[in-house]
């Protein structure tokens, strides 16, 4: 039976990708040797992360004076680096879920932080609009895509002149946005670009080297930018397949070709959703739900199927749609390599069910 990838992360990566990863593990580039088995310094392994860098630069049209790292740690390392080179004094955060209090959690051991609004009261299934970012920050922290509860911004959030750090660790490629606002983005690559093992950091070079503290070598982007990824062993093997994601998104249009589709796979879903007798999405507020991340439960009346409801998805193939154990019931993670061809399987699979009961 035919398989849809709903996993959140890690999650579904092109048939690309796959292939040419399965390739590369048996020969890579005709030297006869696996990808698993070759040096990080040899020419052929340079010429790959030379292209990735070069691909995410004109995928997300990123100007003069930014460095693209390959960092291990996952994001979740990147919630106490942020701090350990950003901040000096004072920074702000948008609390929108459970990865942006771990990142609160760890900058609080560098600085102050404060905490501008939070989603927190309503089980984080909005996004707070009404805060102000006090203008003295070093910078400001948000979370584009909360992955767990299916809430996005979609636009930079105004700061004023506080310049913005964001964790894109599950939209990034899927919209068009301003990197000249950013001092820092980063994200791990299992939701939208490679298999897990490597997170992608875009840096402002200027950013770097003010915040008064001594750093651990690892610990400083400084390394990483002066090294070109490469100070120790980057993780070869992820590299080498987001670079093939690279390859396959620029292929097919670019990000504003992926936005385009990522756009109308989830109005598709959130209209069978809202338009469901049995199912209600989650976020009411259509402005901030997540095109990456659908979430959705059963209405009250129809809560004891929930099981039943999960048990016939996988039945018809669809793999990956229970919700995270903090919101309950489904999730359906619609990222850019997800056809819309899964999304219209899921969407009939949720008709027969209601046909059946
Ligand atoms: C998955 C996820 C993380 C954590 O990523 P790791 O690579 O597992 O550390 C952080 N932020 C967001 C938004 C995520 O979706």
């Amino acid at each position: 039976m035919k398989k849809h990838n709903f996993y959140a992360g890690p999650s579904i990566l092109s048939q690309y990708t796959i292939r040419n990863t399965a390739e590369a593990v048996l020969n890579f580039d005709n030297m006869g040797l696996s990808i698993l088995e070759i040096s990080h310094r040899s020419k052929q392994f340079q010429a790959v992360i030379d292209e990735a860098d070069a691909l995410v630069k004109e995928l997300l049209d990123i100007p003069e004076g930014y460095s693209v790292l390959w960092l291990g740690g996952g994001a979740s390392m990147q919630f106490a680096m942020v701090p350990m080179n950003l901040l000096a004094k004072k920074a702000g955060y948008l609390d929108t879920g459970v990865w942006a209090s771990k990142a609160i959690k760890e900058a609080k051991l560098f600085g102050d932080v404060d905490v501008v609004a939070s989603s927190k009261d309503r089980n984080y299934t909005y996004i707070p609009r009404d805060f102000t970012v006090p203008q003295d920050c070093d910078y400001f922290h948000y979370t584009s895509n909360n992955t767990i509860y299916g809430t996005e911004l979609r636009k930079d959030p105004d700061a004023g002149r506080v310049r913005l750090v964001a964790d894109m660790s599950s939209d990034i490629f899927s919209r068009k946005f301003d990197v000249s606002k950013y001092d820092l983005i980063y994200a791990g690559a299992q939701k939208n670009l490679a298999p897990s093992g490597v997170t992608i950091v875009i840096v402002r070079n200027d950013a770097l080297g003010h915040s008064g503290r001594v750093l651990p070598t690892m610990l400083n982007y400084e390394t990483h930018v002066k090294k070109g990824s490469m100070f120790n062993t980057p993780p070869v093997l992820p590299i080498f397949a987001a670079l093939q994601t690279l390859r396959w998104y620029k292929e097919q249009g670019g990000v504003e070709a992926l936005e385009k589709r990522d756009l109308a796979k989830a109005a598709k879903l959130y209209e069978a959703i809202d338009s469901s007798r049995m199912f209600v999405a989650t976020v009411p507020n259509h402005e901030d739900r997540s095109i990456m991340n659908v979430c959705f439960v059963m209405k009250p009346e129809y809560k004891e199927l929930e099981g039943a409801f999960l048990d016939f998805a996988g039945e018809h193939g669809m793999v990956g749609v229970k919700g995270h154990r903090d919101v309950g019931g489904f999730r359906a993670s619609l990222y850019n390599a997800l056809p819309m061809e899964s999304v219209d399987a899921l969407i009939e699979c949720m008709r027969e069910f209601q046909a059946k009961y």
